[in-house]
């Protein structure tokens, strides 16, 4: 695709970026998707997408992807499977840079989401893969009649304790606040659910296994007492980092490294746009970047029109 010249080009083939090349293409726009290596983003990873409307009993997150993408490649949307690497100024334009060539966009929606946060503790990189995992889709059928852990407090952790109890013998869920922060029909399940154990105020600070995960050990934070607890797997839902690094200082960010916009999703450079939960304040669920997808291609269309942006 070398120096192929587009109006738009978005950055991300998750809801937001895949909804913002539906929207795009249906204006009209000349638009190019570059997905990354996940068609579908977070979800993919997802046995089960709650609250999205449409479908009221949920629907496979590795379902919905490629049923967005294939509703904006018949609108004219074009994709390729590449990750962006840099994205340079370039007169009027903007220039993305890939491993397939360089692409140049009159404008630029960033939707490239974010990556699950590892726990930081010893073990855990060695056993990524060996029984430490971000997928309990994934992993959960490898672990039918065994003991897992997941740690976290929040929907994601909830939710995903949810599916691994669906499998596996019994769940424990280590939590270091007193109480969760997850919605309350997550927390109401997982507290009637007999096959899961919750252990608030915990941490793990340790993943033990040599060439597979054996046990963690746990700290009890009010009095330091530590435990080794025997688990199969372990699954670390402790927040999300956004995936901007790519993008160096080109855009104003928040504390937490997300793409500051206004209301029609305008980052502080001219022609540049940011849509779903790597913008500054996304409310977190796919319906919410999937109207900041929508948003953001109509906002491009208006300033492609008109000339107008932040
Ligand atoms: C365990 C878990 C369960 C969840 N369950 C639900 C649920 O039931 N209901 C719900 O509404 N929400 C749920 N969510 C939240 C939901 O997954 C997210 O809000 C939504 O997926 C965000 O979409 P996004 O498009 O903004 O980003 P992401 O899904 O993170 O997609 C980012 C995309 O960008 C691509 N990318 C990254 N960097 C680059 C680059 N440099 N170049 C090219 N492409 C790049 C990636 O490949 C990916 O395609 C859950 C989240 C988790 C973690």
């Amino acid at each position: 695709m070398s120096d192929a010249e587009y109006d738009v080009v978005i950055v991300g083939g998750g809801v937001a970026g895949l909804t913002a090349g539906l929207t795009s293409a249906r204006a009209g726009r000349k638009t190019r998707v570059l997905t990354g290596a996940a068609l579908g983003g977070l979800l993919i990873s997802i046995e089960q997408i709650d609250g999205y409307p449409g479908f009221p009993d949920g629907i496979p997150g590795y379902d919905l992807g490629p049923i967005i993408q294939e509703q904006a490649t018949g609108a004219g949307a074009e994709f390729d499977a590449t990750e962006a690497t840099a994205l340079i100024a370039d007169g009027e334009r903007w220039r993305l840079t890939t491993d397939q060539g360089d692409v140049r966009a009159r404008a630029v929606v960033i939707a490239t989401g974010t990556t699950l946060k590892a726990l930081g503790i010893p073990g855990e990189a060695q056993l990524r893969g060996k029984g430490v995992s971000h997928c309990a889709s994934c992993d959960a059928p490898l672990l039918r009649g065994r003991t897992v852990g997941v740690v976290g407090g929040g929907d994601s952790a909830l939710q995903e304790a949810l599916t691994l109890a669906q499998h596996v013998a019994r769940v424990i869920i280590f939590h270091r606040g007193s109480a969760f922060s997850a919605q309350a029909a997550y927390v109401q399940r997982v507290l009637e659910n007999p096959k899961i154990d919750v252990r608030f105020g915990t941490v793990v600070d340790e993943a033990i296994g040599n060439g597979g995960l054996k046990s963690v050990r746990t700290r009890h934070v009010s009095d330091g007492k530590t435990d080794e607890v025997e688990v199969a797997g372990l699954f670390v839902y402790v927040g999300l980092a956004p995936a901007t690094a790519w993008l160096g200082d080109l855009l104003a960010l928040d504390e937490s490294g997300r793409i500051k916009v206004d209301g029609e999703m305008r980052g502080s450079r001219r022609g540049l746009f940011a849509a779903g939960t790597v913008r500054a304040g996304a409310a977190g669920r796919a319906a919410s970047a999937a109207g900041d997808g929508a948003a953001a291609a109509l906002s491009v269309d208006r300033y492609l029109r008109e000339g107008r942006s932040g």
